[in-house]
């Protein structure tokens, strides 16, 4: 009868049901009932005040502190000012022509109170404010509705839910339990033996629960209950998706031990790290398999996951087939070309003179390579002549042709989704997928592993070749310390005085007029500068900023002044690829003495001399990324120094997170930190905007043990049962999840 589908309409009636609509976007019973509470009040306790933020649609439950009516002067009337408090601080509500609202807004009487959250001269204010006074039929109220009035506010935990002017969290609480009134429940989409395993609620208890728990207890066997089906639906999609793409056939490329591979292994420089050889050797076993592989390495900057990718590459070509490099940025393609062409010598020389045996040809596909050498570079990847072809990931849209793709790498691209992996992998229409493998220096927390990653096979390489030197990284407070940076650049003239050189970094590009950040390409772009808006964590205090840095600003500043004299290059997405280039390979020479760039040096760029990185106004950035930034200097001999210069002030949260990338090159406890900072849920890749989160309850950082069980049964499930066919509701719970388009996207791969 009244099933997830249903109308809310009969139920709630039109006006009720037209503005839960139009307000929350609730259309249906089920998108009621999955409506949650945000928090719980509890009865007696006050909500702190002091934990508002304003402009966001608050709910509190507070006690009416004083109350002032007073006659306007301008105009008839009388304004009532009506003054809450948790106790310690207080919110002023005002009501125009309202007078009566004094017989019930007595001192000392408790409810709870909504509006928006405004601040003014100092005082904090609940605009159009709307009340429910706690234990005081609702006087004169709308509907007169005493009864139902006072049984929203029994409960021990009062549900506080998301709510919008108009449609205050009471009003909502009680079409829940209207509807929960004549609900019957609908069938559980776990199965039996599965709850039973784990101890979970049953679908209905916990529905029901979780919008009227008795107590704390009953609200977390709810919750839990509820996060497994959030957490079995995500693993169910992401193993489920990784059974299909390992179903599909794939060219396989087993090692043949005399050909390009093991003439390159025997002119290798040097010895493979332990690491190295072991996810070697997976990645050999992998490729050899008539079905994909589906692998990430992950490891930190300096790891070696170059090398490691070249060999998997050999091994394509060896078994006759092509392999792909795809980088980030122009600058990194071209980087990884020249740094492949290195180690493979005159192995990369095929149809030269003198070549010798087994010789292949790296070919450098990007965007902006003059017309007759792109077309010449398209030509090599389709006729089959080269071997290894490096470019952008943009390349992938260009639907660049092989003759033979056998392998797929993908280098630095925690950019990517998982729907965009999916497009990598699918694009080939010969019906079979080339093996991938993807290459991340961003180290993973075990539950994004889980996640976000949660269709690859994870490896990881946890040492750095021998010889590596630490990276010792300070924080500049320029608010409190003017002087630490006259001191910076003085360490930068020392610097290069030794022969060292020095990376500048800013958040911006500049000139351009518009607020403008970097990377004017966009995503799609070749490069793939970040877009601050997206990056800089939210501003405290919200006063308006000055702009960040600008590298165009910043070069001629230094020129003239604190760097005076030295050889300075700048390098930006903006420049035209051969400029950039140029600047890229006479700072590799020795040529610049300091770079000033954007965060397009952000991965990958590899020049063991530098020793230093200033970057500017870090605070700007991200965590993540102010690792992956540090981690250019200290590839070589000598050790390496960060300046991370802000004028954040400090105890600010700002400078906690500087402070904190300051304070360990431990890459997976500041994954941690940086996703703690960081919003939740957007797992698939998907934006949220204007749609209901995935992830409603399930916490990527709190629940990491629900995760993992949910990630066994999910491959248990799947292992028996592909398609789900005779597990109909989780199949259901998947499709709900994935939401329509992409479940179809889905059946697509
Ligand atoms: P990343 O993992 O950051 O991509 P790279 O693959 O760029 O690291 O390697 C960084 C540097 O270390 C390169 O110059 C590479 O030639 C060198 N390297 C890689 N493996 C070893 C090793 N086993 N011993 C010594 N040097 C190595
Ligand atoms: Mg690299």
């Amino acid at each position: 009868m009244t099933s997830m589908d249903a109308p809310l309409e009969p139920l709630l009636g039109a006006k009720t049901a037209k503005a839960l609509e139009t307000a929350l976007g609730i259309g249906t019973v089920g998108d009621l009932l999955y409506h949650f509470p945000r928090r719980y009040a509890e009865r007696g306790e006050l909500t702190r005040i002091a934990g508002l933020e304003t402009d966001e649609h608050a709910t509190v439950l507070a006690q009416v502190d004083r109350v002032n009516r007073r006659t306007m002067r301008s105009r008839r009337g009388t304004i009532l000012e009506v003054r809450i408090t948790d106790g310690q601080r207080t919110l002023n509500c005002t009501f125009f022509n309202q007078a009566w609202r004094e017989r019930e807004l007595l001192p000392g009487r408790r409810g709870l109170f909504a509006g928006k959250v405004t601040s003014y001269r100092g005082a904090l204010q609940l605009a159009n404010p709307e009340y429910q006074l706690i234990g005081v039929p609702e006087a004169g109220g709308a509907d007169g509705d005493e009864q139902a009035a006072a049984e929203e506010f029994a409960a021990a935990l009062i549900p506080v839910y998301p709510a919008a002017q108009g449609l205050p969290s009471w009003s909502i609480a009680r079409c829940v339990r209207q509807v929960l009134d004549v609900w019957e429940g609908s069938e559980d989409a776990l199965p039996a033996d599965l709850r039973r395993r784990h101890h979970l609620l049953g679908f209905e208890e916990a529905i029901r629960r979780i919008h009227r728990p008795a107590d704390h207890r009953e609200l977390a066997v709810a919750r839990k209950r509820l996060k497994w089906d959030e957490a079995l639906a995500v693993q169910l999609a992401l193993v489920g998706r990784r059974h299909l793409v390992e179903e599909r056939p794939a060219p396989p490329c087993p090692p043949v031990g005399d050909g390009l591979l093991a003439a390159f292994d025997e002119r290798l420089p040097f010895t493979l790290t332990a690491g190295q050889r072991e996810v070697g050797g997976a990645v050999a076993q992998d490729l050899a398999a008539r079905h994909p592989m589906n692998r990430l390495i992950q490891g930190e900057v300096g790891s070696g996951k170059t090398v490691v990718a070249l060999r998997a590459m050999l091994q394509a070509v060896d078994a006759g087939r092509q392999a792909a490099l795809l980088a980030p940025t122009e600058v990194l393609a071209a980087q990884h070309a020249r740094s492949l062409a290195e180690l493979l010598g005159d192995l990369a020389s095929e149809g030269e003179l003198g070549a010798p045996e087994h010789a292949t040809r790296l070919t450098l596909l990007t965007g902006s390579l003059p017309a007759a050498k792109r077309r010449q570079a398209l030509l090599d990847a389709v006729s089959g002549a080269a071997g290894i072809v490096v470019g952008t990931h943009a390349l992938i849209q260009d639907r660049v042709r092989f003759a033979d793709l056998g392998l797929l790498v993908v280098d630095e691209q925690h950019r990517f989704g998982v729907e965009q992996r999916d497009a990598l992998r699918s694009r080939d229409d010969s019906g079979t997928s080339p093996h991938l493998l993807v290459m991340t220096a961003t180290p993973i927390p075990r539950t994004v592993a889980m996640t976000v990653y949660g269709d690859l096979e994870v490896s990881a390489l946890r040492e750095l070749p021998s010889g590596r030197s630490p990276i010792s990284t300070s924080v500049v407070p320029v608010a409190e310390k003017p002087s630490w940076l006259d001191r910076a650049w003085q360490r930068v003239r020392e610097e290069v005085a030794a022969g060292h050189q020095v990376y500048v970094v800013c958040p911006r590009i500049g000139e351009d007029g518009a607020a403008g950040t970097a990377g004017q390409g966009g995503r799609r772009g070749g490069d793939a500068e970040e877009d601050l808006d997206e990056l800089a964590p939210p501003d405290e205090g919200g006063g308006a900023r000055r702009p960040p840095v600008a590298v165009l600003d910043v070069a001629p500043r230094l020129a003239e002044g604190p760097l005076l004299g030295l050889r300075i290059g700048v390098l930006h997405g903006r420049l035209p690829a051969e400029e950039k280039d140029t600047a890229m390979r006479a700072f590799a020479a020795g040529e610049l003495d300091v770079l000033v760039a954007t965060t397009v040096v952000e991965v990958g760029v590899n020049v063991p001399n530098a020793t230093v990185m200033v970057i500017l106004d870090a605070d700007r950035f991200g965590v993540s990324q102010l690792h992956q930034l540090r981690g250019r200097v200290g590839r070589g001999s000598a050790p390496g120094l960060c300046l991370l210069v802000s004028e954040a002030p400090s105890g600010t949260s700002t400078m906690q997170r500087l402070d904190a990338v300051a304070s360990t090159t431990d890459g997976f406890e500041l994954a941690r930190l940086d996703l703690e900072l960081r919003r939740e849920g957007d797992i698939l890749g998907v934006s949220q905007s204007g749609r209901r989160s995935t992830l409603r309850l399930l916490s990527l950082i709190s629940d990491e043990d629900l995760i993992a069980e949910a990630r066994g049964e999910a491959e248990r499930l799947v292992g028996e049962d592909p398609h789900l066919t005779h597990h109909p509701g989780l199949a259901r719970l998947v499709a709900a999840m994935v939401d329509d388009e992409r479940a179809e996207y889905l059946q697509k791969t």
